[in-house]
């Protein structure tokens, strides 16, 4: 059987919270419990918003939890080149071409609804410019954001949590960002081609992101690469019912850390994820001999220490 390589793959634009490191232990189990590997990933595309000293705290927040991992991190800061080979591998097949659009121009013509919160369809207003008409945009000075040509075709994958999704691209996704027109790649494309790259075959993350999916797994058909297996675990909610987010300080890790042991805090993980019967305080190794995806919970967990 072939060997389980998951990931972490954090976002470190702030500290790590108590949503991050609930992907993060599932992800871990979900890899170390089939006697696979965990690769880290450090999801800092954004370089303004992700300062490395964001990354390196959620290195030290992964390590206190008790996580660990078995290469050198990844840092997507650092691969502009190879993003830059992926889109010229999708451009040689036909499927990528410049968008001039400034934000404005998106917001007056895009008012098709976004189903699963995906971000609205792109109308595809430079969809078909002609090579002359290229030029005038970029003789004023336009610089182009970069879009993926999305199929007409539904794509589907069963998720190992959330059972079966589709999409249909053309209709429901658009034609996608894979560069910003200020020269940031895009999350879907970096993803794929770093998942890809790194060997990754089970990728375990937040529900929110499984709308993405479909995308991605054109994207992987489209350079060549093998579709992971999907678990889309649930989100922890605040009080007030909406995602858990970096803006509710007081559940970082690191404030949590004051107060309380890791292995209080995996305990607590644990049996929001329905891994345990009760918030007893537990280390990852642990649960690792009891732990199947059949236990997870599926729908999301109002999470109040
Ligand atoms: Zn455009």
């Amino acid at each position: 059987m072939e060997t389980v390589v998951g990931r972490l793959a954090p976002s470190p634009s702030g500290e790590m919270h108590l949503g991050n490191a609930f992907s993060a232990l599932l992800a871990w189990l979900g890899a170390r419990s089939a006697g696979g590997r965990v690769l880290l990933r450090l999801e800092d595309l954004d370089r303004p918003r992700c300062p490395a000293k964001y990354a390196y705290g959620v290195m030290e927040d992964l390590a206190w939890l008790g996580l660990d991992w078995d290469n050198d991190p990844v840092w997507q800061s650092q691969r502009d080149d190879f993003y830059a080979q992926q889109i010229q591998a999708l451009a040689d097949q036909g499927l990528v071409y410049p968008c001039y659009c400034s934000r404005k121009e998106l917001h007056a013509v895009t008012e098709a609804s976004a189903p699963h919160g995906r971000a609205p369809v792109y109308a595809g207003r430079c969809r078909d410019l002609t090579a002359a008409q290229r030029e005038a945009l970029e003789a004023q000075g336009r610089r182009p954001a970069l879009r993926a040509r999305a199929p007409e075709r539904v794509y589907r994958l069963t998720d190992g949590l959330q059972g079966p999704f589709a999409a249909d691209l053309a209709r429901e996704v658009g034609d996608f960002i894979l560069r910003r027109s200020d020269g940031l790649y895009a999350y879907q494309l970096a993803v794929v081609a770093d998942d890809g790259a790194m060997g990754v075959n089970q990728v375990v993350r937040g529900r929110d992101l499984l709308a993405s999916a479909p995308q991605q797994l054109w994207l992987q058909d489209a350079l060549g690469l093998p579709h992971p297996a999907y678990y889309h675990v649930p989100l922890l909610l605040a009080p007030d019912g909406r995602r858990l987010s970096k803006r509710e300080g007081d559940l970082s890790l690191r404030a949590l850390g004051r107060d309380h042991r890791p292995e209080e805090i995996v305990g607590r993980l644990a049996f929001w994820a329905g891994l345990q019967p009760e918030p007893r305080p537990v280390t990852p190794q642990a649960l690792l001999p009891r732990f199947s995806w059949d236990q997870v919970r599926r729908e999301d967990i109002p999470a109040a220490l």
